[in-house]
């Protein structure tokens, strides 16, 4: 049966980014098929009904980068200097098995769901329990697992992280809800040779690399020092630059660094929010937006951000370049949603197929309640999505044509059950002594 959502005011995303103020959006199976105003009602007569009772029907948004499962270490060590080698690091080695990985990728699932988003692009170790835990929530997501140059969670040999992404890529590459990518994890853990294994994977099977770079201060230092060159055009030189590439950070750019991101077609994840909490600058977002870059906004893993919702980022993305240009027409609302949604989906290549609400695209969709005081009164919807939301005002998701969450309640998860793991994780943390 086809599903008919109505009393909708509809943000499309789609070029023009038009809005139907009472509008109609019709999905059959796992596609969006009418779009348009309420006259569309009496087309259809066989539809199960959804009101959206006035609210604003937004496309689901997009995470472009994050850890998942490492939503176990939240609000640990949030303070301490150079957390990644003296903690994270340490901390992942002895306590990251698959139960973690699976119960925490739940968690994060659950979290993301109940604050609008429909896909989420995430690396991390043994990336299959991730995907597990995507199969049974119903999200979509872009998986890759994460290839270093030291003994990791899952893989005693250094960059066994490569033999793992082959095997994960040909299990998962027919999945109608994950995209199989690969992972390395930053220019700094690995080295050229592995790089070039890499691409030579992600040429032979067609997926995405996702990587962090040109995040830290010492990785740009030490590769002007090693090369002679930014991190980007290092990247670049081993040929690693192309449409597939998702760089997440991109902070130590310069403006050739620029010129080369546009040019190769890089996918950029701006996350604020976790670079505002670690202190390391922010990417120079205005000028990739304006300068059509295919720029989206993710959260980092929630031990660097601490939320995995994408409205949150919405607003920190506003106020914190308008804020440090001391300009406050930056960043109109309108543009800060467009990230958020067929942004993050060009920035990782699915934007024929998600970001926009239009016919032919997977129906993945958000209904944003207007009935919550924080929400009234709205003369911009653009705005109240950005400035005035918060993720408690997501009532409705669905995810490829399926109602994942009616009501703000999750109808996919067992959320009782997955609360008390997490609990149960928590402790043998806790004892770990940190
Ligand atoms: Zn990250």
């Amino acid at each position: 049966m086809s599903i008919l959502i109505k009393n909708v005011n509809v943000i499309t995303m789609n070029k023009n980014k038009d809005i139907i103020e009472d509008g109609v959006v019709v999905v059959r199976e796992n596609l969006i098929v009418d779009v348009g105003d309420k006259s569309l009602i009496s087309n259809y007569s066989d539809c199960q009904i959804i009101d959206g009772e006035g609210g604003i029907l937004i496309p689901g948004m997009v995470n472009a980068h994050t850890h998942a499962s490492m939503v176990v270490f939240r609000s640990l060590g949030d303070d301490v200097p150079d957390r990644l080698q003296r903690y994270i690091f340490p901390l992942e080695k002895k306590m990251v098995d698959e139960q973690l990985v699976y119960i925490g990728a739940k968690y994060a699932i659950v979290e993301m769901l109940l604050g609008g988003v429909t896909t989420f692009a995430d690396m991390y170790y043994f990336e299959d329990e991730v995907a597990k835990a995507v199969q049974e929530a119903g999200i979509r997501a872009v998986l890759g697992e994460t290839v270093v140059n030291f003994s990791a969670p899952d893989c005693k040999e250094s960059y066994g992280g490569l033999d793992y992404s082959k095997w994960f890529i040909e299990k998962w590459k027919d999945s109608q809800l994950i995209t199989p990518a690969v992972a390395p994890h930053a220019p700094y853990t690995n080295s050229e040779e592995s790089l070039k294994k890499i691409i030579q994977i992600s040429e032979k099977y067609d997926v995405p690399i996702m990587m962090h770079a040109a995040e830290m201060k010492y990785e740009f230092e030490d590769c002007i020092e090693k090369y002679n060159m930014t991190p980007m055009a290092y990247l670049d030189s081993i040929g690693m630059l192309n449409e597939r590439f998702v760089g997440a950070h991109l902070i130590h750019v310069t403006d050739e660094d620029l010129k080369l991101i546009k040019e190769r077609k890089v996918g950029i994840s701006h996350n604020v929010g976790a670079n505002a909490k670690g202190g390391k600058g922010t990417a120079p977002a205005v000028k990739m937006y304006k300068s059509d870059m295919k720029i989206g906004l993710g959260t980092d893993g929630a031990m660097s951000g601490n939320t995995l919702d994408i409205i949150t980022q919405m607003s920190l993305v506003g106020k914190v370049h308008k804020l440090i240009n001391e300009d406050r027409t930056l960043f109109p609302a309108s543009e800060i949603v467009e990230m958020a949604t067929i942004g993050g989906a060009r920035a990782l290549n699915m934007d024929d197929e998600i970001g926009s609400i239009e016919v032919g695209k997977k129906a993945d969709l958000v209904i944003m309640e207007t009935k919550s005081i924080n929400m009234q009164p709205i003369y911009d919807y653009y705005s109240a999505l950005v400035y005035s939301a918060n993720p408690s005002n997501v009532d409705t998701v669905m995810v490829n044509g399926k109602i994942l969450v009616e009501n703000k309640c999750l109808k996919s998860l067992n959320i009782g059950q997955i609360m008390y793991q997490i609990k149960s994780v928590r402790e043998k943390i806790q004892k770990f002594g940190f």
